[in-house]
């Protein structure tokens, strides 16, 4: 991973490569990111960057020994830990990290952003509880108390230390007194789970949100996604990238095109365009119509952001913009907030696993009355 394939966050960037340069790296850091904001992709650029012989233009260079072999992460000195599960028909206090690495090589190469739910349906452990347990824990002892085997330096990354239970409390030797060179990063998403003895001995390094531009960026360029579609993709992903390249892989649809259209089958009220209608949106999955109705909201939320403020500065696109002006002299602020309640209430609703047309058919009727009336 290089730091240029992260977008964005370059204080947090530019404060991590100043440290190596002036050889002041804190032995302890805890990198703390939202699911999808790009932690782990930062700590493994990052170890990347501390090993490269040839670093060049603020990046490692991808090319020399230690390039070749970080970036396919089978660095012998790069160790990894994270949450695991039984492995086939070893006991649960036998198995460690290192049963699951051709797995963890395989879904860092896939998608370095992925979230801990998909980690775990990636290594088939989607109904297990995962943690990190003492004979891990025992391991990294050992593992960072050796030479190192092809670099001067040795790091650790830890992807959620949310998941160590108070075994955690046997690293805290190794965090407050490290060996020479060794470094060690944990890679959390939720500091409030994170055991306090360990969180008070580390530096915290916050890593923000993407913004919505870095996010629509990385589509077009990454995911060959147009960019008014990018745009309202990266609107929906509230600064989660993982969650953005999920809704660009689940979506054919244009959303806005589909709020549109039921907006004026609901002004019309026709029953049998409704039932058209209500049976294509049955048809999606419900992660899709999750989305859809996510869109929903985010377009009457920023609606009634346009509508207080009297200003165009609001996170839509043109062809959304146009559509909201259009709006405004059918829709006012208290109708859009009594859709904004409709809509919530309908996430939750799916959430639930209600039965969906019957949902829609009243929704439906509902958002007409409101529209007509004066
Ligand atoms: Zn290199």
């Amino acid at each position: 991973m290089f730091f240029k394939d992260i977008a964005g966050k370059s204080e947090v960037k530019s404060n991590l490569k100043r440290n190596v340069e002036k050889n002041r790296i804190p032995h302890a850091q805890i990198f703390l990111a939202r699911e999808g904001c790009g932690g782990l992709p930062m700590a493994l650029a990052f170890a990347s960057y501390l090993m490269c012989e040839n670093k060049t233009d603020g990046d490692s260079c991808g090319e020399c020994n230690q390039c070749i072999k970080s970036h396919k992460f089978v660095h012998p000195d790069i160790h990894f830990s994270f949450p695991v599960v039984k492995f086939g028909d070893k006991k649960r206090a036998e198995t460690t990290s290192d049963d699951f690495l051709p797995k963890w090589r395989e879904i860092l190469t896939d998608n370095p952003f992925m979230s801990t739910r998909e980690w775990l349906l990636h290594i088939n452990a989607e109904n297990n509880l995962p943690n990190i347990n003492v004979k891990e824990c025992n391991d990294i002892m050992h593992k960072l108390n050796m030479m190192s085997y092809e670099s001067e330096n040795k790091i650790l990354i830890m992807w959620l230390p949310e998941y160590l239970g108070s075994e955690g409390n046997r690293l805290l030797k190794l965090i407050e007194e490290p060996t020479d060179n060794t470094y060690i990063i944990l890679v959390a998403e939720n500091q409030d789970h994170i055991l306090q003895t360990i969180l008070s001995r580390c530096q915290l390094v916050k890593i923000p949100n993407f913004e919505p531009h870095e996010i629509s960026d990385y589509l077009i360029r990454h995911q060959q996604i147009p960019a008014h579609k990018a745009q309202q993709i990266a609107n929906l992903a509230d600064g989660n990238l993982n969650q953005a390249l999920n809704i660009s892989k689940n979506e054919a649809t244009d959303y806005s095109d589909m709020l549109i259209s039921w907006l004026r089958i609901s002004y019309k009220s026709d029953p049998v365009e409704i039932n058209k209608w209500i049976s294509g949106i049955a048809d999606m999955g419900k992660d899709e119509q999750k989305n859809f109705f996510e869109y929903g909201l985010h377009f009457f939320r920023q609606f009634i952001y346009k509508n207080l403020t009297k200003s165009n500065d609001v996170n839509l696109t043109q062809k959304e913009l146009d559509t909201a002006n259009k709006m405004e002299s059918i829709i006012d602020l208290s109708k859009a907030e009594a859709i904004v309640a409709l809509l919530n209430e309908a996430v939750e609703n799916i959430n639930r696993n209600i039965n969906i047309k019957i949902m829609l058919f009243s929704d439906t009727l509902t958002i007409g009355e409101l529209i007509r009336k004066k």
